[in-house]
């Protein structure tokens, strides 16, 4: 077993496993919800990343680690289709992403996926409600306001719906985006980075969040982080370990002929 994994289960049974709230995000199901082989990608002739094989249950929670420009907000970006594979194959929620049209990727996205980027992305202009109810828009859905309000309700922040952007802290801000992210009901929630600026109470507070409302919801959470607050976090509100996948550094570029270590080397 990679050090890095032993570390985090070694995080895990320091922690307290037995959380009042959250009992287990590992829904009982054997349904996939991502499946990939061989998978690589590279933008242009940059660094080749290649990804390890993975099969995920639906319902189930992966901690997705690896250093700076291991390739963790790509592979991400593969699993929402926002870029497509060029090498090897990657299934999410059914779907092969490597068939998927382009044309079809926004829909598809916007009724599968809950994303939680790494910047919120609210827009300035609009009020939290008005941000919310643009994501009914992408999925090509009639405005349902009612499940706006009930989204912000459950995650603690209703009172906010009137509010601009610019009128939220750091933590509001936070479950404000993470109300946008699951309010389609997404059978997948992907977090890039979901502590980096937060301090350890709201960063603790972020991740409860994600696990609680991918629970709620029989969602598959991914989250990728370098934080090692985020294990923590995650072995206080779960009782199983997460699944943990480490990303090595990326490849040289193919024909650039300089050899490169394994990241446990
Ligand atoms: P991580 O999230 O692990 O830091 P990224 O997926 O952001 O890694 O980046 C992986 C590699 O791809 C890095 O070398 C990065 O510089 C490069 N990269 C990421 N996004 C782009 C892009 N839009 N254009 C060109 N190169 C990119
Ligand atoms: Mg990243």
């Amino acid at each position: 077993m990679p050090r890095y994994e032993q570390a985090y289960l070694d995080v895990w049974r320091r922690a307290t496993l037995n959380s009042p709230q959250v009992r287990t995000a590992c829904v009982a199901t054997k349904r996939s919800m991502i499946q990939s082989r061989r998978l690589q990608f590279a933008y242009g002739a940059g660094q080749r990343l290649v990804f390890p094989d993975v099969a995920v249950a639906q319902g189930s929670v992966l901690l997705l680690s690896g250093p700076s420009g291991s390739g963790k907000s790509t592979w991400l970006a593969l699993l929402a289709a926002l870029v497509q594979p060029q090498q090897g194959s990657l299934t999410v929620a059914g779907q092969d992403l490597g068939t998927l049209a382009r044309r079809s990727a926004d829909a598809w996205r916007a009724r599968q996926i809950g994303f939680l980027p790494q910047k919120l992305h609210l827009s300035a202009a609009l009020t939290v409600q008005h941000n919310l109810e643009v994501a009914f828009w992408a999925a090509g859905m009639p405005v349902d306001a009612q499940r706006v309000q009930q989204v912000l309700a459950q995650l603690g922040v209703a009172d906010l719906a009137q509010r601009l952007p610019s009128q939220l802290s750091g933590g509001q801000a936070q479950r404000v985006a993470l109300a946008r992210a699951v309010l389609m009901q997404p059978r997948l929630i992907l977090a890039d980075e979901p502590t980096a600026s937060l301090d350890d109470a709201a960063a603790q507070d972020a991740v409860q969040l994600l696990v609680q409302a991918a629970v709620q919801h029989g969602a598959t959470l991914v989250i990728a982080t370098h934080d090692a607050r985020v294990a923590q976090a995650l072995a206080s509100c779960m009782e199983e370990p997460p699944i943990l996948l480490h990303l090595a550094p990326a490849l040289p570029p193919k024909g650039s002929g300089t050899a490169q270590g394994s990241a446990w080397a």
